[in-house]
């Protein structure tokens, strides 16, 4: 069974814009999947669907088995969603966010869980600081963390460089090869081919919200 399931997925927003015309495809699990497709394709549009911030117009998904509309919570369960918004209060410690997030979840051992994260993320330093003090590149880290707080067997970063310099690039892309590593199915959205390239086990293209390509990296890049 797939990691995430998609089957002709539209959403056409209020105003009339269609932004996914019939979307399918599966993330196999155990991969690091690329989605990939310029400005406007529908990325975003996609995975606020799978987070559940935007409604379908029609069409299915699943998450880890779980429907998104007959087993929303379990499937919400399954996945952690990091976007490209900061999502955390700026007057909470790194600490107390996740805390907090692990709270919602009814993840045993909060705290001890919460400390482990900060440190794999190398932000034990920051434990105990207000997160706005934290610079760019340790907020995104922290939004990482908190998408993990519940251990889902999916990862979905949204533009996880989009706007980074090199060097936070390179941590992120190593922080997705462990997290593979260590058996969680990534999915990542990407303009940058380059980064698709060098990360992704498979990549599907998106374009005016169809998919035009979906292939294993190697296949898609002629190499195969
Ligand atoms: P990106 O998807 O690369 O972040 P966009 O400019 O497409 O950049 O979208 C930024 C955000 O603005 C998206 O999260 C989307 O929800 C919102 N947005 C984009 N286009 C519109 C629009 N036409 N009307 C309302 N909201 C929009
Ligand atoms: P991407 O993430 O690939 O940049 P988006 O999913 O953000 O693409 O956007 C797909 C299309 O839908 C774009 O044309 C965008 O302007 C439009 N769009 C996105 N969000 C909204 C919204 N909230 N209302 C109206 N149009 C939107």
């Amino acid at each position: 069974e797939a990691a995430i399931a998609i089957r002709d997925l539209c959403k056409t927003y209020a105003g009339g814009k269609r932004a996914l015309d019939g979307v399918t495809f599966d993330v196999p699990r155990g991969q690091v999947f690329g989605l990939l497709g310029p400005n406007g394709a529908g990325k975003s549009t996609l995975i606020n669907i799978l987070a559940g911030l935007v409604n379908k117009t029609s069409g299915s998904a699943s998450i880890w088995g779980f429907d998104i509309d007959e087993h929303p919570r379990n499937a919400k369960a399954s996945i952690g969603i990091v976007n490209q918004e900061i999502t955390f209060d700026p007057f909470f410690t790194p600490l107390e966010t996740l805390e907090n997030q692990a709270g919602f979840y009814g993840v045993p051992k909060a705290k001890r869980r919460s400390l482990d994260l900060l440190r794999a993320m190398g932000l034990e330093d920051k434990a105990n600081a207000y997160s706005r003090t934290l610079s760019g590149g340790m907020k995104r880290r922290l939004m990482v963390a908190k998408a993990m707080v519940h251990s889902p067997p999916v990862i979905v970063l949204d533009e996880p460089t989009a706007g980074v310099d090199i060097e936070l690039r390179r941590q992120l892309w190593d922080y997705v090869r462990g997290l593979n590593a260590r058996g969680v199915t990534v999915v990542l959205t990407t303009h940058y081919l380059q980064e698709a390239e060098e990360l992704c086990d498979r990549i599907a293209i998106i374009n005016h919200g169809r998919v035009v390509a979906n292939e294993p990296t190697r296949v898609l890049l002629g190499m195969a």
